[in-house]
């Protein structure tokens, strides 16, 4: 299983869909059953949403460096 860190870490590759299909299914299982990875993911797509889709995965600068470090503190890993 993989770990709330790691999931957090390959978030945007899972979005892009560029992650291995058995990385794949792992990180969804642990999404199944954690709220927090599962509430980050729904946020990050919302917030490329807004952005476009035009942009793969543009955000503006900094966001990404907060939005992790917000994540490190929640998650205390
Ligand atoms: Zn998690």
């Amino acid at each position: 299983m993989v770990s709330c860190h790691e999931v957090l870490r390959e978030l945007s590759n899972y979005i892009d869909r560029d992650v291995d299909p058995r990385l794949r299914a792992e990180i969804e299982a642990h999404l199944a059953q954690c709220r927090r990875c599962s509430m980050v993911l729904d946020t990050t797509r919302k917030m490329l949403y807004i952005v476009g889709d035009d942009r793969v995965f543009e955000v503006p600068a900094g966001f990404s460096q907060r939005l992790h470090a917000a994540l490190a503190k929640g998650i205390g890993a």
